[in-house]
């Protein structure tokens, strides 16, 4: 077994990493305080410059799935940077570009899929809606009417709505699946106000209000026959959480490090003392295992493995519970300093528990891998 990359996905590694220069940073060091403006302007300038590596168009879609692996090079570098440039990018292109490209019709999405591709769009994906008793694939309902449809419903959030110049809402027209692709000024579209989160400060997260919008049917996936596209929209998701949670664990890692190294407490850096070099051992253990298992999980969706939908699951529930405990174990070496808001030891620390929840729940995710054990596994 050979865990290399090879040499072009090292180039590709490094051409990401080489986006990240000292000039940059600082304007993503800012995404965290930023008002809508200034949010979308600078994930708008990341979009183009990623454009022009090529990133924007890995992996779009069930057709590229052989992709993923080589992906996956590049996602590790914006992640391990900015978690919160590496959602909006993610939910922008993987997500929204994905469904456009895998599941629309090229002709009716090729004026959204080009310029997306040059970055020089923001987008969002509504799936989630408010809890409710009714079961089906959505409450958000449309109806047939001439050359479109008319939807209606809600949804509790949408990860760069209040950025967004596309929307693709899931919804359902006589019990069948459809993704409608929705822009925020249109008639009957309300994009709710940016919602305040315990992390991941520097995304927009809103909600969306959907009355009477009619939608062209040229902006309409679907309706399908079957629910493929939402599976695939899930598992994406979740091998992007996957990502986000393995490079959290380097960005507080890298912190902790340095400050075991640099703080001296009675005249020894406080990296000499076992205590905390246990620790340092523990957190490194536990992000080389969450990426190993991420970039398996990426090599059997590459491959089309009958398992990847299981090692989805897996790489998920285990890399964002190794976050909490990488950020917990990073903010109890770098202590009252790492307490202090705004630190990045704080901010990873409130990040983490964001992968455990968003995509599939790590409840769900478990009860999924138990069920696949059951009845696939011979182990
Ligand atoms: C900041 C943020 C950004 C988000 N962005 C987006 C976005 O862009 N697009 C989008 O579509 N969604 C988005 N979401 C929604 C996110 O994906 C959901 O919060 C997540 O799927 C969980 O759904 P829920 O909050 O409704 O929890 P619920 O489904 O109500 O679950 C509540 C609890 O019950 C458990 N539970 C539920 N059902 C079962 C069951 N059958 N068996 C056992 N346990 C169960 C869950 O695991 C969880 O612990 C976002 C959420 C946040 C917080």
């Amino acid at each position: 077994m050979n865990f290399d990359w090879t040499a072009e996905d090292l180039d590709f590694k490094n051409r990401i990493a080489a986006l990240f220069d000292r000039e940059s940073l600082p304007a993503l060091e800012a995404l965290e305080r930023a008002e809508l403006p200034e949010l979308k302007a600078t994930t708008g300038a990341f979009l183009k410059r990623l454009a022009e590596t090529g990133y924007l168009a890995l992996g779009l879609g069930p057709a590229a799935a052989a992709e993923t692996l080589h992906l996956m090079a590049g996602q590790e570098e914006v992640a391990r940077i900015s978690g919160c440039l590496f959602l909006a990018v993610e939910t922008t292109v993987r997500l929204f570009g994905g469904l456009l490209k895998g599941f629309g019709e090229p002709d009716r999405v090729r004026d959204i899929l080009e310029p997306l591709l040059r970055g020089e769009i923001i987008a969002s994906v509504a799936v989630s809606e408010p809890a409710g008793n009714e079961p089906g694939i959505s409450r958000t309902l449309a109806r047939e009417d001439g050359d479109s449809f008319v939807l209606n419903g809600r949804k509790s959030f949408a990860t760069n709505g209040p950025i967004a110049d596309y929307l693709a809402v899931t919804g359902e027209v006589d019990g069948l699946l459809a993704v409608f692709l929705v822009e925020p000024q249109m008639a009957g579209v309300s994009v709710g106000p940016r919602l305040q989160t315990l992390g991941y400060n520097g995304i927009a997260v809103s909600s969306l209000e959907l009355t009477a919008v009619r939608v062209p049917r040229s902006r309409v996936l679907g309706p399908f026959r079957d629910t493929k596209a939402l599976e695939w929209l899930r598992q994406i998701d979740n091998l992007v959480l996957t990502v986000a949670s393995v490079g959290l664990m380097y960005r507080t890692l890298r912190e902790a490090k340095e400050h075991a190294s640099g703080h001296v407490r009675d005249g020894k850096a406080v990296g000499k003392h076992q205590e905390v070099r246990f620790k340092l051992a523990e957190m490194l253990t536990l992000a080389q295992t969450a990426q190993l298992l991420a970039y398996r999980t990426a090599w059997l969706h590459a491959t089309a493995d009958a398992e990847a939908a299981t090692l989805i699951h897996c790489a998920k529930v285990f890399s964002a519970e190794a976050s909490e405990r990488v950020a917990s174990l990073a903010m109890q070496i770098a202590a009252g300093e790492a307490y202090l808001s705004g630190n990045l030891v704080e901010r990873g620390y409130r990040d983490a528990k964001y992968a455990a929840i968003a995509g599939t729940t790590s409840e769900l995710a478990r009860m999924a891998i138990a069920q696949d054990l059951l009845n696939l596994y011979r182990v």
